[in-house]
């Protein structure tokens, strides 16, 4: 399927540019399209932002009928039927926002088909919930299936998305439309997860794509790791101003006039620093805002003033992703998950993009408390941590290891365009991310062990008075500021043989454990990461056990000694 002599590939080429205004194919895009046009079930795995949806929208318009598309993700889904609207093509989508008359209308217009009043729908997206749940729509299915225009049904998973406990029901597919191709689309797919992929879809077995002739499901991978994309840590000042500054600065100095999308993390944020980069780069840098708190038809003119080009750089929440074509840079995430999942935005048109990540040790508190409740948030929260602390490894080695580890991707995947490889293999180092570019020579190394000592020292005594901190608490009082003080939790006796109430604060002795240490803000929220990382300092999670009087921010991370 992957020769471009194959029988549709002229038609396909026309189409691509006609339709979707594209020149060239990508990855094992063509042959996708090839196998689906020969009406054959496929399994395609592609990184994220590879271009897998070209590979179901193009057949689906190509041929006659009715399209379903299967996505757990609404974003995705809203995305898509939007942009393909704005190219005129017919498609609706059912997700359990949609109300019944909208769905009574669908229903009519799909076993309609064509009619002289009206174009007949193309894709429909639907969510698997709704596949599973909707006597409706399955009958409606069926009839569209009776009448010979259900064309194929493709379902996708995103990294992270399970193919497993969405998609059980959708078993029922193949059992009711035996001869109705399907194709399964993903990010994340393993050795160890296909047989259950083809198990619930009832897909035959896999067949490589070389031959026409085989029979079962043809396999496409395409290598995971996208070499346009350059991955680096900058550092980011505790001063929310010259944070400010530092990020637009480094704007104007690589991406003058370009576009680029910061995620940051909360709706708040996003507004600060889209005005504060205004305000700091005199209107040069064109922000604009985009969460899910921004209206419609605000939205809808930001997507406006972005092609336009009169707005360059978005500031979003991970909500952003509509039509992005161009992204360079990038802020700070909750799990490496996130960050892989938010840079395949980036250079999506296949040119060199920056994926930066400007962090900062303090950060980490804010975070911690945005995964509360996760639970493996800590555990993913640890390994963005460590990630950004990461002066050595190339970042596409460590996106292999995390995600060999988390997804049981094989590492080589990221290379090979092979994802079933059973073996765990290795993956070569990218030769373009900051590490890679970084010489041993340039990192600075600083002995704190006697730092770390006081440090250890003045957390176990907080820790013995029944004390919690924050990080930044723990930072100002191993620095002799905060006047000392830190706060306790209820109960007990204190010292002075009284029972303590929450939020009571007690005072460290600093000369009686060692002395304060002399350490830069910055570098003490470094050290005080480090000490989590290795495991001297715990972080754990309180929420609302403490929310009556409490002097520790309730949802924040308190660092305390593991034993
Ligand atoms: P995925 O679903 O794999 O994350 P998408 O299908 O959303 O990725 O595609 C990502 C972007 O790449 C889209 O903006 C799309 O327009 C663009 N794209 C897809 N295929 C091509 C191609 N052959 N040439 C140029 N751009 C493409
Ligand atoms: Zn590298």
């Amino acid at each position: 399927y992957q020769k471009s002599d194959f029988p549709f590939s002229d038609q396909i080429v026309q189409n691509l540019k006609k339709i979707f205004h594209l020149n060239t194919f990508r990855l094992c895009q063509e042959g996708v399209i090839n196998a689906a046009m020969d009406r054959r079930d496929i399994v395609c795995v592609m990184p994220t932002g590879g271009g897998k949806s070209l590979t179901y929208q193009l057949p689906a318009v190509m041929g006659n009928g009715l399209t379903v598309v299967i996505s757990p993700l609404l974003a995705l889904i809203w995305d898509q039927v939007r942009a393909l609207k704005e190219i005129g093509i017919e498609c609706v989508m059912m997700t359990g926002a949609t109300s019944t008359s909208e769905q009574n209308e669908i229903y009519e217009r799909m076993k309609a088909g064509a009619t002289r009043y009206q174009k007949e729908i193309r894709l429909c997206y639907v969510t698997p919930e709704k596949v599973s749940k909707s006597k409706r729509l399955i009958s409606t299915l069926e009839k569209v299936n009776e009448a010979g225009r259900l064309n194929e049904a493709h379902c996708c998973s995103q990294l992270g998305h399970d193919f497993r406990p969405d998609y059980k029901k959708l078993s029922m597919l193949k059992t009711l439309f035996p001869r109705v191709p399907i194709q399964a689309v993903t990010a994340t797919l393993s050795s160890k997860t296909l047989p259950d992929l083809l198990k619930i879809l009832r897909l035959g077995p896999i067949t490589d794509g070389s031959s026409a002739k085989t029979t079962g499901t043809v396999f496409f991978s395409a290598p995971l790791f996208r070499p346009n994309l350059h991955y680096k840590v900058l550092s980011k000042p505790s001063n929310a101003k010259s944070a400010i500054a530092a990020m637009g600065d480094w704007i104007q100095k690589n991406h003058q006039d370009q576009s680029g999308i910061i995620y940051c993390l909360s709706k708040k944020d996003a507004e600060t620093v889209a005005e504060e980069l205004r305000e700091w780069s005199g209107g040069n840098i064109k922000t604009g805002i985009y969460h899910a708190g921004v209206e419609d038809y605000e939205k809808e003119r930001i997507h406006v003033r972005w092609r336009e080009g009169k707005v360059n750089c978005i500031c979003a929440t991970i909500a952003f992703g509509l039509g992005i074509d161009k992204g360079d840079v990038r802020y700070m995430s909750k799990s490496l998950e996130g960050y892989y999942q938010e840079t395949g935005r980036a250079g999506r048109d296949g040119q060199d993009s920056d994926c930066v990540l400007f962090y900062r040790g303090q950060d980490a508190a804010r975070l911690s408390s945005l995964t509360y409740g996760d639970v493996d948030g800590s555990s993913k929260l640890q390994e963005m941590l460590r990630f950004a602390q990461d002066l050595k490894t190339c970042r596409k080695v460590a996106f292999a290891k995390y995600f060999s580890a988390s997804a049981h991707l094989s590492a080589s995947a990221w290379d090979a365009p092979d994802a079933l490889s059973s073996s765990t293999g290795t993956t070569s180092t990218c030769g373009i991310c900051d590490n890679c570019m970084r010489s041993p020579e340039s990192i600075i190394t600083k002995d704190v062990t006697v730092e770390s000592w006081k440090i250890m020292k003045i957390a176990q005594f907080v820790q013995s008075e029944g004390g919690r901190v924050t990080l930044a608490n723990l930072s100002d009082l191993v620095r002799g500021l905060g006047g000392g003080l830190f706060g306790v939790v209820g109960g007990g006796e204190g010292k002075k043989g009284k029972r303590r109430l929450n939020g009571e604060k007690e005072r460290v002795d600093l000369e009686a454990l060692g002395g304060k240490i002399t350490l830069s803000k910055d570098d003490t929220e470094a050290l005080l990461i480090h000490l989590v990382l290795l495991g001297y300092l715990a972080d754990s999670y309180h929420a609302t056990a403490y929310s009556v009087n409490v002097y520790i921010i309730a949802s924040d991370t308190a660092v305390r000694l593991t034993r």
